[in-house]
């Protein structure tokens, strides 16, 4: 049993809006064994290794947040579970759950997940996101560019089968899986799984045009709301995360909607994001960051500067975002890939 680390009143990380941090999102790796059109380029130049946090320092930096209030960790990536020591990690982290850790997660593209479901289990995995845009094998590997939808399946069906509750992730593109979203939908609740919409955003430069990906998520609500009775949910508090959830009548499943360009949902934030590099990204939609990578490296044991690094990250988070989609032919709003900082 790991030592009880569960911070004090006055060391919790609360910033100048008064929000607390109590969320940690880790990337463990910009790699992945896809290249969804929204997220990666065809060809991708990813990190060297040296440059990637070890085990060690990833460990480090999560257990530094655990001590100032992060309750909940969930490790992304790119694809968490194509680096090769990851079960270790969710071992060592997993150490902390019930001594400040309240829940440690995963988003994954389920493409590896028959072969790790059980150990994550067996580390204290609960929950795991899983990102799915199409349910057709043929447009499955269209829009992942290489993907193969049954080891998608597969992984799902192990995840369940060990006790893992699964939530699907899917992104509305227009002109790539916006007709097949109803029967996304009913898969994912036929299986007793929720179902999160989310409208792409502009980050990382794609090779594609946004504008050609870009639908509202008001447009396929509307859409959805000519089929099925949808019944909001009430918000469960203002930091329980950027989804607004409905229960659909007919399929007696959830649907959440993750509206990043028609709905702001910055002010109840409570997370913050740490890349696999170590630099600490206080906002998905804001360019402000501070490195940790530098400093445990040259102050291996120092605590004291490590914690006032992470003060520092927290006086910069900003109040909201500003993401748009506006001109064809605009360029990403952030040239950072969505699976360098984490989804
Ligand atoms: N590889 C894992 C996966 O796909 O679940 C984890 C990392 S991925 C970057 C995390 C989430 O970000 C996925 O649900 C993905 O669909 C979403 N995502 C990536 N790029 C996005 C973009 N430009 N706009 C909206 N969502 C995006
Ligand atoms: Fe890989 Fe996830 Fe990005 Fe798709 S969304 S390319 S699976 S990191």
């Amino acid at each position: 049993m790991a030592d009880d680390i569960r911070p004090s009143k006055t060391n919790l990380l609360v910033d100048r809006f008064g929000r607390q941090i109590t969320y940690l999102r880790l990337s463990v790796t910009d790699r992945c064994d896809l290249r969804c059109t929204y997220c990666m380029a065809e060809r991708m130049k990813f990190l060297p290794r040296v440059d990637l946090l070890t085990l060690e320092e990833l460990d480090l930096v999560t257990t530094t947040f655990i001590q100032r209030g992060v309750r909940k960790v969930r490790l992304t990536g790119g694809e968490p579970l194509v680096r090769r020591d990851v079960v270790s990690l969710v071992e060592r982290i997993g150490r902390h759950l019930g001594n400040g850790l309240d829940e440690l997660t995963l988003t994954t593209n389920a493409t590896l997940l028959s072969d790790h479901a059980s150990a994550l289990y067996a580390a204290g995995v609960r929950r795991v996101n899983i990102s799915l845009d199409s349910i057709d094998p043929a447009q499955f590997t269209a829009i992942t560019r290489r993907g193969d939808l049954a080891k998608v399946m597969a992984g799902i069906e192990t995840a369940l089968s060990v006790g893992l509750k699964v939530k699907i992730n899917t992104v509305a593109l227009k002109h790539q899986n916006a007709d097949e979203i109803p029967a996304i939908i009913e898969w994912a609740h036929g299986l007793g799984m929720d179902i999160t919409l989310i409208e792409v955003m502009p980050l990382g430069e794609t090779g594609e045009d946004r504008i050609d990906q870009y639908i509202p998520l008001s447009m396929v609500r509307d859409q959805l709301e000519q089929r099925w009775t949808l019944t909001d949910q009430p918000n469960r508090d203002m930091t329980a995360g950027p989804s607004r959830y409905v229960q659909i009548t007919e399929t007696g499943g959830r649907l959440g909607f993750i509206t990043p360009l028609t709905s702001n949902f910055c002010a109840g934030c409570n997370r913050v994001r740490v890349t696999c590099t170590g630099r600490i990204y206080m906002c998905l939609g804001q360019d402000d960051h501070v490195d940790l990578r530098g400093l445990i490296r040259d102050h291996p044991n120092d605590a004291t500067a490590l914690n006032k690094a992470l003060d520092q990250a927290l006086f910069a988070k900003p109040e909201k975002h500003d993401f748009a989609i506006n001109r064809r032919g605009e360029g990403a709003a952030l040239t950072r890939h969505m699976s360098v900082t984490g989804g």
